[in-house]
């Protein structure tokens, strides 16, 4: 596998793993490259977006290493959350930063997609609220079991975990020669060492047995409510976008809708999505008459602007792929699409934005594109 490769493979569904009992790295000690603050960016921090929403989201909205937002809604007997947390360690700082909001229970946790950035916090969380209710869609609880999504997730299984170490580790190695290669400008250069550290501080956050997946216990199919005088939320499945099972959650009375990733920025994620249904799934959610939308990554929106540049680049990518698809393999469709003014509007001009555009974005959709337009199947986990 080439390198940037392995980079993605761990970097982007996202998990690599310690086995726990063999785990030699200090726990006590921060190791050399191990972010221990969140002034460097990568750590999540409470913002209160409305007086019953608290959202925890990193104050820098990209990271190769991706960890995503978790959202809190306070309901009268106990907190609806939004997905886990990335790793242990990342459950257990918005524990207790949640803390700091009311001494109010998780009462459920909803997991908007199988992802590891937003599912492997969730056994951190049920050891300290046993009694929360765990909700996904059916597809989302499936992948979280199934073995065909184990090698992005540790699992608890030695092979399979060591397996993840290994990809981390050298996408570490990969990210700290780039950081040291002088052909590369500062930013660059400085982007690389960042992402080197958040890498190595994330095989150090799962080195624990609590990172294993673990599947949700409830599912529902389109709309499960959880009832509140004052913060009712509402669960919802609103066709595939991202994956095959992404639930919304909306908030009537605050009026906030709560995305996974059906929704990220700056830089979309392209990997296994579902390009026509995932422009459908986008349309729902501009019905909502939403005064604010939380991402699966980056910053809280107050309108559609951005989930109209989504829907405009999927557009483009299908009528790039569309026809190509028909005659010509992948690899050359790749060759022949280009999405360099979509790289620019979406990296605004970053340089280290630009370059993650093909990786997370540009080369798994078209992939995707690329299936669909030929009537072969989107499978899950599946590059
Ligand atoms: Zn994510």
């Amino acid at each position: 596998m080439r390198p940037i490769l392995i980079v993605l493979a761990c970097a982007l569904l996202v998990a690599c793993a310690v086995r726990p009992d063999t785990a030699d790295l200090p726990r006590a000690a921060s190791p050399a490259n191990a972010l221990t603050t969140p002034a460097d960016g990568y750590l999540q921090e409470p913002t209160r977006i409305d007086p019953r929403i608290t959202v925890f989201a990193s104050p820098q909205p990209f990271h190769v290493q991706p960890i995503g937002n978790v959202a809190a809604i306070e309901q009268s007997d106990g907190f609806v959350l939004v997905d886990a947390g990335g790793t242990p360690a990342a459950a257990e700082r918005i524990i207790a930063m949640l803390s700091g909001v009311s001494d109010k229970p998780v009462k459920a946790i909803v997991i908007t997609h199988w992802h590891g950035d937003h599912v492997l916090g969730l056994r951190t969380m049920l050891a300290r609220w046993p009694d929360a209710r765990t909700i996904s869609t059916a597809p989302t609880r499936a992948h979280l079991s199934d073995p065909a999504t184990a090698r992005f997730m540790p699992t608890g299984d030695e092979e399979n975990d060591r397996a993840i170490l290994q990809n981390l580790e050298a996408g570490v190695a990969f990210l700290q020669e780039r950081a040291a290669d002088t052909q590369f400008q500062d930013r660059i250069r400085a982007g690389y060492a960042q992402a080197a550290r958040e890498v190595a501080q994330h095989a150090y956050d799962l080195a624990d047995a609590d990172a294993a997946r673990m599947a949700p216990m409830e599912t529902f199919t389109d709309r499960l409510v959880i009832p509140d005088r004052d913060a009712p939320v509402e669960v919802l499945f609103l066709g595939r976008a991202n994956t095959d099972g992404d639930a919304v959650v909306w908030t009537p009375r605050q009026r906030v809708l709560i995305t996974g990733d059906i929704v990220v920025a700056p830089i979309p994620f392209g990997f296994g999505a579902y390009p026509e249904q995932w422009i459908e799934t986008l349309g729902r959610l501009k019905m909502f008459d939403f005064a604010m939308l939380v991402p699966g990554h980056g910053a809280v929106m107050r309108d559609s602007a951005y989930v109209d540049s989504l829907i405009a680049l999927l557009t483009a990518v299908r009528a790039h792929v569309g026809p190509l698809a028909r005659t010509a393999p992948l690899e050359t469709v790749r060759e022949q699409v280009s999405f360099a003014a979509e790289a620019d509007a979406f990296s605004g001009g970053d340089p280290w934005l630009r370059r993650w555009f093909q990786p997370y974005w540009a080369a798994p959709i078209v992939a995707s594109a690329y299936k669909e337009a030929r009537g072969e199947p989107i499978v899950q986990g599946e590059p």
